[in-house]
């Protein structure tokens, strides 16, 4: 069996797996079997060396990695039990659920995505009257992440006074609404696993030593807070095995430290450290190219990555006029290779920014490709589905108070936002925002009308927390949906809206609901509960939904792509501003990281790689006229088809122009971010020369479909209810609508997705 395991590795991989000491680094470069060393590792530890699977846990990057790693240990060990084999978060969450009450949390604690976030802090700017133009909730998120990712809390951050004391003060406040709401977010999962190790020596010692085995793979990635962790697991006992490569740390923009994986010899003496060699995944031309790439970096570990595999076809450079010629070319390139019998699974095109995968849809959606996009709006986030899983959560946990203030008024009840605030002032006393309604109930402290409408929703919701005791989940989900009229309303819009789009998104949204119950069957059919339905939810990433046994083509960002392999690689908008993307212009720094980017994108072809940039490309409204990216000229010409001359690159050494944002501190992210979402046309750096004034199309927009709308026209919104058309302004896809809705007051919304009924 030994044999079995250690075959198919080679000198350096074996080893790998054999290591007996307490800490192994493997440091080396794409594709030469890190990832396969580390999974054939623990299934000889588990297989040979008789380590029970319960004392092992490997960490990997994305769920989706780890669900891989999962199906090779399957493959590997057939029957035998499997370790826990989770992202970080996926971990923490499975320690908190045993652990946290010895934090003052419940069990229960929900997961707050993005949005609940931004939704708290937008709360809070409003209670402490300060102007979101002055600071924007995004910026104040972003600080805060910054902050939980480099392990503070809010009174570390003000002991080390380095940060706007506002901003501490509102950390420290979203914290305590946290809390109370008795929920975590993402940040939290780690800084609140890291503080119950660090305060509790008890709870410490029994998970050191449970573990006798910890692994890591891209441990180039981890934060300080992910390092920590790993310190505080580690205990004399505990064996560490962590994975990487330098050249491909991609994500210190979200606070990786590179330094982890570089300085782990000096934090664990002794380490050893294997180096890989050998690339099994790509051909000598894609590697040598990559190489040539990565080399530029002035502050890397030179390495030796060689391959035995053929020199393969050439890169293929295609130079388009705009980015729809662009997409029409990789539509037309894939129609091609699938004609010659390529599986369209093995065909991956990446970008840079996700806002340039809506050209590549149409193109794809245009010459019939089936594809399947990572990335974008998650189906997590959509507002149906958010709306659906609320419900779920304020039964679960209802001292949730994002959760709650969400469906109080969806679909729409007539609870206004008035009513809402004064419900949410007593949300301390009572000690959630459920048992607010009840206290404001009793209390008497709303009008009639809005104390009937208050007393309706707690009854129903009672109602509904007495189903959850008989009723499966999707049957549960489906009454919920029918009893409040969520799904009536939606089916109604389908004939009712007001314009086509109205009546399309409608559709679309029912479509999802209708996807959600599906998954939920799915979920209960493998015997789960509805508390681990929502953390797996809370936890998903588009990503995880991958299944690349499905004939379809992947579009990813670069950023997703990391991990992964395919034959076929398409690299699009390879232009100066777009990649290296304009941020980069911070300073070398900055990009340094995208070559490292690039790398990365580049390594994931095996077979057969392809670059494309556009002359100009349409973004945010205007051309752009973007020089190709200096990637490109850093490849060697014999490496590459339609190379052209090079005159036409940018001198390779010079940075991208600098913005003088202050970023030595986290305050100064928060400018950065904030001046970012500001001026959007900053997202992408404009070349100033030969700008031509951009042709407008808005002449040429089909008239909206507005099937009559008129100023004081009485109509519905499924969340607002009823109201009145105040404004009606701009045309075509742009056309903004002003109502006045009796349940919140005055709301300008976009025409086309309003999904507005007649009143
Ligand atoms: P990355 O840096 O991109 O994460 P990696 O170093 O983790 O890459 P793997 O994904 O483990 O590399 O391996 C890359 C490819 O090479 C995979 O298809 C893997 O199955 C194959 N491979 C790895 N080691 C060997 C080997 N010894 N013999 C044959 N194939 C191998
Ligand atoms: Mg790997």
């Amino acid at each position: 069996m030994t044999d079995e395991l250690l075959e198919a590795l080679n000198e350096p991989q074996q080893q790998a797996v054999l290591y007996d000491g307490t800490a192994l680094l493997m440091l080396a470069g794409a594709g030469s079997g890190k990832t396969r060393a580390l999974t054939h590792r623990v299934a000889h530890l588990i297989r040979q060396r008789g380590v029970p699977a319960w004392r092992i846990m490997a960490v990997t990057f994305t769920n989706k990695a780890a669900a891989e790693m999962r199906e090779r240990l399957v493959a590997l060990l057939g029957q035998d039990k499997l370790p826990w084999v989770a992202t970080f978060h996926a971990s923490c969450v499975r320690i908190l659920r045993q652990e946290i009450e010895h934090l003052g949390y419940n069990r229960d604690f929900t997961i707050y995505d993005d949005q609940d976030q931004l939704r708290l802090l937008r709360e809070l700017l409003k209670q402490r009257k300060i102007p979101e133009k002055e600071l924007k909730p995004r910026a104040l998120a972003a600080f805060i992440d910054h902050a939980k990712n480099r392990g503070l809390t809010p009174q570390a951050c003000a002991q080390q006074q380095i940060d706007d004391p506002d901003l501490i003060e509102l950390y420290r406040l979203y914290q305590l609404r946290m809390k109370q709401g008795n929920a975590l977010d993402f940040g939290d999962l780690l800084l609140v696993t890291v503080q119950l190790f660090e305060e509790i020596a008890d709870v410490r010692r029994r998970w050191q030593d449970r573990f006798a085995h910890l692994l890591i793979d891209e441990f180039q990635d981890t934060n300080r807070v992910q390092y920590r962790l790993m310190q505080l697991l580690t205990g004399p006992q505990t064996h560490l095995c962590v994975v990487g490569d330098d050249d491909q740390s991609i994500y210190r923009w979200r606070g990786a430290e590179v330094s982890n994986i570089l300085g782990f010899d000096r934090d664990y003496a002794g380490a050893r450290i294997i180096r890989l060699e050998q690339n099994y995944r790509s051909t000598r031309t894609i590697l040598d190219a990559a190489t040539a790439v990565v080399e530029k970096n002035s502050d890397r570990r030179a390495k030796n990555l060689w391959t035995d595999n053929p020199s393969g076809d050439v890169i293929h450079l295609e130079t388009s006029a705009d980015d729809l010629d662009e997409a029409r070319f990789i539509a037309t390139e894939i129609s091609r290779l699938q004609r010659q019998g390529e599986a369209l699974r093995d065909i991956a095109v990446f970008y840079r920014t996700n806002a340039q995968s809506r050209v590549l849809e149409e193109a794809l959606r245009g010459q019939r490709i089936p594809y399947a996009m990572f990335g974008g709006v998650k189906f997590y986030a959509r507002q149906e589905i958010k709306d659906a899983l609320c419900y779920l959560r304020t039964l679960v946990n209802p001292a949730d108070g994002m959760a709650a203030r969400r469906i109080i008024n969806t679909p729409a009840r007539g609870i206004g936002a008035a009513t809402i605030e004064r419900i949410a002032e007593l949300e301390t006393e009572a000690g959630g925002f459920m048992a607010a309604c009840h206290l404001a109930l009793e209390r008497n402290r709303l009008g009639a009308a809005a104390s009937r409408r208050v007393r309706g929703f707690v009854e129903l919701m009672e109602d509904f927390t007495r189903r959850l005791a008989r009723l499966p989940l999707p049957q549960l989900m489906a009454e919920i949906l029918q009893d409040t009229s969520y799904t009536p309303a939606l089916q109604e819009e389908t004939q009712q809206a007001l314009t086509a789009d109205g009546r399309q998104e409608a559709k679309g949204r029912l479509d999802n609901l209708e996807q959600l119950l599906a998954g939920m069957e799915e979920h209960i059919s493998n015997d789960g509960s509805l508390q681990e339905y929502l953390e797996q939810v809370a936890l998903m990433t588009d990503l995880d939904q991958h299944d690349s046994s499905i004939e379809r083509v992947t579009l990813m960002t670069l950023h997703s792509a990391k991990g992964l392999e395919y034959p076929l690689v398409f690299i699009t908008g390879m232009e100066e501003g777009l990649f290296p993307h304009s941020r980069s212009g911070n300073g070398n720094a900055d990009l340094d990281e995208e070559r490292r980017l690039c790398y990365v994108g580049m390594t994931r072809a095996m077979r057969k790689l392809y670059l494309s940039h556009a002359r100009r490309r349409r973004m945010y409204g205007t051309w752009q006229f973007n020089p190709p990216s200096r990637f490109l000229a850093d490849i060697p010409v014999a490496l590459l088809t339609g190379y052209r001359a090079p005159s036409t690159f940018p001198v390779s050494t010079s940075a991208a122009p600098a913005s003088q944002h202050p970023t030595h501190n986290l305050a100064g992210l928060v400018d950065l971010v904030a001046a970012e979402e500001m001026d959007q046309s900053a997202e992408v750096y404009i070349p100033q020369q030969k700008g031509r004034p951009a042709p407008s199309t808005s002449s040429a927009d089909p008239p909206a479909d507005t099937g009559g709308l008129r100023l004081g026209a009485r109509v519905r919104h499924l969340k607002f209810g009823s109201g009145v058309v105040r404004r009606l302004e701009g045309s075509g896809d742009k056309q903004k609508v002003t109502i006045y809705f009796n349940s919140v007051g005055t709301k300008k919304l976009l025409l086309k997705f309003a999904g507005l009924m007649p009143g």
